[in-house]
């Protein structure tokens, strides 16, 4: 890895779509051990009040969190925690982010927290590759935060009915992130998540999300498999609970290609 992919320290990424159970927290947690299994170093921000992220990445001890991280000013090396994978670590959350929410409406400076949190250290000298921010299933401050700190947004799409039909909100909460706070923001692509090949509802959503939305949808997509589901409950990611998987290669597919383009850009 040459360090023309990161010219300007980490690449940071929210990972975010307002619908649940899209596979936001599972490409967030696979995608960052896949590109940490090339040798990057890779945070994991749980940014959800359901704390899946960290649940599925093993992590039992969250005495401090992202909570602590945004509202009480906590330093950064404070709340980070490594994982039981080498070179991924992870910042985790509890439900007591659920409240961040309201008590943070008053301070000047809220939709600014996760963006200053994550720049304490000069972004140069920073000892991450890419940040991986993993959002709720919604448009509220935590992920406008997500938004505002992020170079980038990865969106993962269901294939399944009505899948396109949230995008329009995103993409709106999108501009306006980037007219308020944050003109550089990108959508890093469009990822199909538990994509069945044999279905045609997938195909469908597949065709319409390359009709309208071209170049951005990625050409990697995760297929619904069992380990993927699986690995959870065992506290992995699926690239170490089944590495031959299905899933664990889909996921090493959409972190090449994502390198792949980062390469060209910085090129
Ligand atoms: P979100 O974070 O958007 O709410 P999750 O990543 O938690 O969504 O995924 C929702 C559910 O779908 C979880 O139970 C997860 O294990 C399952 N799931 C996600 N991706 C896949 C997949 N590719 N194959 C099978 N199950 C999946
Ligand atoms: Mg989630």
């Amino acid at each position: 890895m040459s360090d023309l992919s990161r010219p300007t320290g980490p690449r940071i990424i929210a990972v975010a779509n307002q619908k649940g159970g899209v596979g936001k927290t599972t490409t967030a947690i696979n995608l960052a051990a896949a590109l940490a299994e090339t040798g990057l170093r890779v945070l994991v921000v749980d940014l959800d009040p359901q704390g899946n992220a960290s649940t599925g990445l093993g992590i039992e001890d969250r005495d401090v969190t992202t909570y602590e991280l945004l509202v009480d000013d906590a330093p950064l090396n404070a709340v980070i925690q490594e994982t039981s994978i080498p070179g991924l670590s992870i910042v985790p959350a509890t439900v007591d982010l659920s409240s961040a929410d309201i008590e943070l409406m008053a301070n000047e400076k809220r939709s600014f927290l996760l963006h200053d949190a994550l720049r304490q250290t000069a972004m140069d000298s920073f000892a991450w590759d890419y940040i991986l921010i993993d959002c709720p299933p919604s448009l509220n401050l935590l992920t406008v935060n997500a938004m505002v700190a992020a170079h980038s947004v990865l969106v993962p799409l269901q294939s399944e009915f009505f899948a396109l039909e949230g995008l329009s909100q995103l993409m709106l909460t999108i501009r306006e992130v980037r007219q308020a706070a944050n003109p550089d923001l990108r959508i890093e692509g469009v990822v199909l998540t538990m994509y069945d090949k044999r279905n045609n509802l997938s195909q469908q959503v597949e065709k319409d999300a390359r009709d309208n939305l071209g170049e951005l949808v990625f050409e990697t997509r995760i297929p619904r498999n069992v380990r993927v589901s699986e690995a959870p409950s065992f506290a992995l990611p699926v690239l170490s609970y089944d590495p031959n998987s299905l899933g664990a290669i889909a996921y090493r597919d959409l972190a090449a290609e994502l390198l792949k383009k980062h390469n060209k850009i910085a090129a």
